[in-house]
Order: C-alpha cells, then sequence, then structure tokens
C-alpha cells in the first residue's frame, strides 16, 4: 500500500505536531526533514509523508519554490492528497505566505478549490463566522497581534486571505459544518459555481473537524492547521490504533541534550536534578572562553551513562539567559551553544546512546542535521503534541529520539520520556 495523503508543513514543530494527530487517527506517518533530491524515491512505508520546510517567514517566493518541490516530490511517491499545514493561529502576512503557497500548489494539482481550515479546537483555536479565536479571545486581541514576524491585526480569515491571494475566498460558515458532510459538499458546489478558489471553513469542535474531514474527501488539496489531521484518515478506512505508533524496539544508552530557555524546560530540568540524576551543565561563557565544553560534557558522559539518562543541559533562567547575551550577543551565544550541544549529541550517539531526548525548538534543529539524520517515524505520543520517532543513523543502527520544543511536556518529561518506552517494550 503506498502513501495515502503527502502533506507540506511550514516549519519543523508543525511537521512534528501534524504528524503526531495522523498516527494517533490510524496513519503510519514518517517526517521528513526538508524535500529529497529530486529523483530519490526511498522506499518510504508509510500512509502519510510530512515534509517538513522553514518556509513560514521566508519570502513568498522562496516559500512557493520549496512547496512547489515538496509537492513535486510526494505526487511521484504515490500521494493522493494533498495537505498544507500552517500555524493554527494562520501565521502570515499581507505578502504570505499561505496565500501565495495555496494558490500555487492549486495550480500545480490543476484545481481550482481548496479549503483554508486552521481550527485546532483541542489547542483552544477556533473559527466562527470566519473569525479566529484563540482560547476566548479574537485573534486581534491575543498575543499573536504583538509576534515579532507575523503580527495577526485581523481576526476575519475571509479578508486575511483574501489580501494574500488572487482568488476569491469564501466562507463555509457554521451552520453548514454542523449539517454534516453532505452539506459541506453542496456548499462547496454552490461556492464553485461562485468563482470562489478557496474556502475558510468554521471549526468551533472536533465534531466540525470530523465532518470537513468526512467532506474535504476528494479534494485535491486541503490547507490546514494540524487539527483536520483527525478527520482524514477515516477517508480511507483508518481507524485509531496502537498499531500505528507502533517503533522499532529501543535500546542502548539514554541522555537527553537541552539547550531551551523556555519556562516549561527550566522547570524539567529542575525536576531532573531534584531527583539527583547525573546532570552536567554547559555554559556559553565557558564556550567563549575557549574552553572544549563539548568535550567535558562528553568526559561526565562517559563516567555516568551506565546509571542513565545523563542530562547535558545549557538551560537557564531567563535572568541569566539576558546576562549572557549581553555579554556574548544573543546571536552569537545561541550559535556557541547550539553547535556545543550539537556536538554533544553527535558524541553521545558515537558512545552508545540509542534513546535521545532533546529540548527546544532551534537546538532540535542544530542536533537533527549534526546527527545527519533525514527523516523520521513517529510514534506514540509523550505529552500533547510530542511523540517518540525512529530514525536511521547514517551507520544503519535506529536512533530513538524525542525533539521537545520550548514550552511542551510536563515537569517529568526528562523521566516520563524514557518510562513510556519502556512500556511500550513490555
Ligand atoms: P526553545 O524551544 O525553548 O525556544 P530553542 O532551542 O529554540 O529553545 O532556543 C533557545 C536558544 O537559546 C538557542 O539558540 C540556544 O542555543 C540558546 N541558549 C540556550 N541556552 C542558553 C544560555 N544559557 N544562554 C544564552 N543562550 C542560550
Amino acid at each position: 500500500m503506498g502513501i495515502r495523503l503527502g502533506c507540506i508543513a511550514d516549519d519543523f514543530t508543525g511537521a512534528t505536531d501534524l504528524a503526531n494527530n495522523l498516527v494517533r487517527a490510524g496513519m503510519r506517518v514518517v517526517q521528513l526533514i526538508d524535500v529529497p533530491p529530486p529523483g530519490a524515491v526511498p522506499a518510504v512505508d508509510a500512509d502519510a509523508v510530512v515534509v517538513a520546510l522553514k518556509s513560514r517567514t521566508v519570502p513568498p517566493h522562496d516559500a512557493v519554490e520549496a512547496s512547489l518541490r515538496a509537492l513535486a516530490w510526494l505526487r511521484s511517491a504515490g500521494a493522493e492528497q494533498i495537505y498544507f499545514k500552517y500555524c493554527s493561529t494562520f501565521d502570515s502576512t499581507p505578502a504570505g505566505n499561505i496565500g501565495p503557497v495555496t494558490e500555487a500548489l492549486m495550480d500545480a494539482l490543476d484545481t481550482d478549490f481548496s479549503i483554508a481550515t486552521p481550527a485546532f479546537p483541542d489547542n483552544g483555536r477556533t473559527v466562527f463566522k470566519g473569525h479566529l479565536f484563540v482560547g476566548d479571545v479574537l485573534l486581534s486581541e491575543s498575543g499573536m497581534r504583538h509576534h515579532p514576524l507575523t503580527p495577526m491585526t485581523d481576526s476575519n480569515l475571509v479578508s486575511v486571505l483574501g489580501a494574500q491571494t488572487t482568488c476569491a475566498v469564501g466562507l463555509i460558515d457554521h451552520t453548514v459544518v454542523a449539517a454534516g458532510a453532505e452539506a459541506i459538499r453542496a456548499r462547496i458546489e454552490d461556492l464553485r459555481k461562485e468563482g470562489v478558489g478557496i474556502a475558510v471553513a468554521d471549526a468551533v469542535s472536533n465534531d466540525d473537524l470530523l465532518r470537513l474531514g468526512a467532506a474535504a474527501s476528494g479534494l485535491p488539496l486541503v490547507t490546514a492547521g494540524s487539527g483536520l489531521a483527525i478527520g482524514l484518515p477515516a477517508n480511507w478506512g483508518f481507524e485509531p490504533s496502537r498499531a500505528a505508533a507502533q517503533l522499532p524496539p529501543a535500546g542502548g544508552h539514554a541522555a537527553v541534550v537541552s539547550g531551551s530557555v523556555s519556562v516549561a524546560t527550566n522547570g524539567q530540568v529542575l525536576e531532573f536534578l531534584r531527583g539527583g540524576r547525573p546532570a552536567f551543565s554547559v555554559d556559553p561563557l565557558r564556550i567563549a572562553a575557549g574552553e572544549d565544553v563539548a568535550g567535558q560534557a562528553l568526559a561526565f558522559a562517559d563516567a555516568h551513562l551506565a546509571d542513565g539518562p545523563v542530562l547535558v543541559y545549557s538551560t537557564e533562567t531567563p535572568d541569566a539567559v539576558r546576562s549572557v547575551q549581553g555579554r556574548l550577543g544573543a546571536a552569537e551565544a545561541g550559535e556557541l551553544v547550539e553547535r556545543t550541544l550539537a556536538r554533544v549529541a553527535q558524541g553521545l550517539v558515537e558512545r552508545g546512546v540509542r534513546r535521545l531526548v532533546v529540548a527546544g525548538g532551534e537546538t532540535s534543529g542544530a542536533v537533527v542535521q549534526a546527527l545527519g539524520l533525514t527523516g523520521l517515524r513517529i510514534g506514540p505520543q509523550i505529552d500533547p503534541g510530542v511523540p517518540w520517532c525512529a530514525a536511521d543513523l547514517p551507520g544503519g543502527d535506529t536512533l530513538h529520539l524525542t525533539l521537545k520544543s520550548g514550552n511542551f511536556g510536563g515537569p517529568g518529561f526528562f523521566t516520563d520520556a524514557f518510562g513510556l518506552l519502556d512500556r511500550e517494550a513490555s
């Protein structure tokens, strides 16, 4: 059985979030890190493939180019339907990139219609009468109003999207969505006749997403946050099952590498230290002074891996981070730490670590690149939005890893994660 659903995600953690939802709805999913070279169609044994791009805030032309490359690859791999995944807060500017990418994908797929469904009620993102709510407030009154790259000051997605595309934008409103898949299909036909190219779809509950998912069967392209993923797999007969999340057996040493400075990660590091477990603190000022901090961390790991998991962390409180940034510059400090932690991750894998937790979005990117990983099979969920994954190492071994962005995960995440793998094995 080949690939059913081909997904193009505009950022890395968004890709994982989508993959995680598809797995929970019963599909076996592989997440690819960037687009494989043309012609390289590896035998991907999965029901859905998610290609993770970094196209959310790049110039629209670049986002379109990368998305079309991803589309070409997914089609060559046999994908029957394409899912363009963006943020559930519709992060974009009047220049794009949601509108331009959607339009380019529609042209390439030779289709005159798609839907836009950012709603993700489980995460408090709902759409009603075309207006996006974050929790109890309109998008334009939420923190997204002040986002540094994509400030969202208008909650009316019909007008937000209309400004980004030459397509006419319409609305499938909640009365229609609540009436079921047949009513939604009829509305789509009416909108099509009126010349509407993209319709924003209301959804305030998971049931709404399930109805929209059923109605979207047969559309060559859907565009959405990760929420719609709960409603699509059933169109091919998939049902939630543990088998979809099954990874190969895990083994080897266990370690955590944390470069995240988020509040949740600070709590997770504290909890780990409180348990008296082996931990090595990476000090950016020592790296800047020329010390071989990665080497010191690995020497520490050599002594403690047998009683792992071992934690190597640069995680600090906001005050401490600001002080370091004041002395080194924010970008320079970030880069020094990322490079060091990526080297530590490489060294840990060389020492037989085969179960690895990485905390921090940027840190994850650096680690994945240093380890030369190209794809992740998505496994069971540890905490909402954070699954275990399995990746082939360049040498052929399997590495189990989880990439936890900033504020995800409960306080015990650094030990709970390994507990879940142990339970899966038993
Ligand atoms: P998060 O997901 O929590 O934002 P990221 O890894 O995406 O975590 O980003 C954290 C950034 O802060 C990275 O660039 C990392 O290298 C940097 N960093 C980590 N620890 C420190 C520290 N102690 N001082 C200064 N910068 C740090």
